[in-house]
């Protein structure tokens, strides 16, 4: 069997440590929510599932039903939340395979109630409320009312209620401990109606990394899990925060080694002209691969543990890598465009930064795209 000379790299036990320092950051008795929408951020959704569930993990999150649906099939167990996906017709999904709907309105409520009780079961729904983020929910004057409507109908249960924070990437901003504030006064107003054993939740990575969404019973991380510091690595190196391990390297390999005089322009349009005696290594990777145009004359790879810069157009499959200086590069040596190799890293957020975007674009894009082999 032939496969694609390009793979993304997924290491289990760069995963795991990552649980483990989301755990310790959480404390005990707070619950791990692990967010494996987009595939898992492009490290695949049902494999890391599987991995977070040997380590005892017993909650995901998923943005549609579908995602919950294929999470079932593969004998995922515990609470699956669908947080961005409940039209009427998911109804019979989050039913059948026992998926915990995100609500933020009363709207489908009397038809999730009436379908469920026609299969002889309660739905338990997690409400999530507008505290700030200005995004998806429902807002503090809209709150009574659905709660009522929650505690009417026979064939649900209020099991949590959630928000989610609008600037918790930014250790620095008060923003996130307003909207807490207004989380739980929202809370607060609503409280006769509230039953007991509700889990409450607000915190992605950041909330759960600065603090402003720990003490609650469950918190949501997505890019801590897989490595990425919430801050997009603003602040590496200081010291106080927790030390994660990337999860995802992108590897390709070296197709051709050329020699070209100076003076010789290179690839599409000629963007880049050589201005002395250059060797050239092709990487067969390009923005099918996730690998995007804007890295032309932009990004770095890694060649034998050594940093060399991308030159010229980055094409659909093509990459050109100037190697001058390095030893004999072979074609089928490995090129390293994200994670590690030898002493030297690429990171998500460096790589993100040539992109001009954050560190989860990276992951979902390489990781989405490309084959992925998971490693020890
Ligand atoms: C994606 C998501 C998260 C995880 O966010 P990270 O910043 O990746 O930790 C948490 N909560 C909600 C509602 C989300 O959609």
């Amino acid at each position: 069997m032939v496969e694609s000379l390009n793979r993304v790299e997924i290491s289990r036990s760069a995963l795991c440590h990552n649980l483990a320092v989301c755990r310790e950051l959480a404390g005990a008795g707070c619950g791990i929510v692990a967010m494996v929408k987009a595939d898992a951020y492009g490290h695949g959704m049902v494999e890391c599932a599987r991995i977070l569930a040997g380590e005892g993990v017993r909650a995901f999150g998923v943005a549609e039903a579908v995602e919950g649906v294929r999470l079932r099939r593969q004998g995922i167990g515990g609470e699956i939340l669908v947080l961005a996906g409940t039209l009427p017709e998911t109804i019979g999904a989050m039913i059948e395979h026992d998926l915990t709907p995100v609500v933020t309105d009363a709207a489908m409520l009397p038809d999730l109630s009436r379908r469920a009780r026609q299969a002889g079961r309660e739905i338990g729904v997690h409400l999530k409320v507008d505290a700030g983020m200005g995004r998806l929910g429902c807002l503090a004057g809209e709150m009574e009312e659905v709660v009522r409507r929650i505690a009417e109908l026979p064939a649900i249960g209020l099991r949590g209620v959630m928000a989610h924070f609008p600037m918790a990437d930014d250790p620095a901003s008060s923003s996130s401990h307003q909207v807490r504030q207004r989380f739980e006064a929202m809370l607060r107003r609503v409280r006769h109606l509230l039953p007991p054993d509700l889990r409450l939740h607000i915190a992605n990575s950041g909330g759960l990394f600065y603090g402003a969404g720990t003490g609650l019973d469950y918190v949501r991380p997505g890019i801590a899990l897989y490595g990425c510091p919430p801050d997009g690595g603003l602040h590496a190196g200081r010291g106080d925060q927790p030390a994660l391990r990337p999860v995802m390297r992108f590897v390709s390999r070296v197709i051709q080694v050329r020699q070209v005089p100076a003076g010789t322009g290179l690839g599409y349009g000629h963007i880049f002209t050589t201005r002395r005696p250059t060797t050239v290594a092709l990487l067969p990777a390009g923005y099918e691969d996730g690998y995007l145009r804007v890295l032309s004359n932009r990004a770095s790879v890694l060649i034998r543990g050594h940093r060399v810069p991308v030159i010229g157009r980055v094409s659909m499959n093509l990459t050109m890598v100037d190697v001058t200086g390095l030893e004999q590069v072979q074609p089928g040596e490995e090129a390293v465009l994200l994670g590690r190799q030898g002493e030297d890293e690429i990171t998500a957020d460096e790589l993100a930064a040539w992109m001009d975007t954050i560190s989860y674009e990276v992951l979902c894009l390489l990781g989405n795209l490309n084959r992925r082999v998971y490693v020890a």
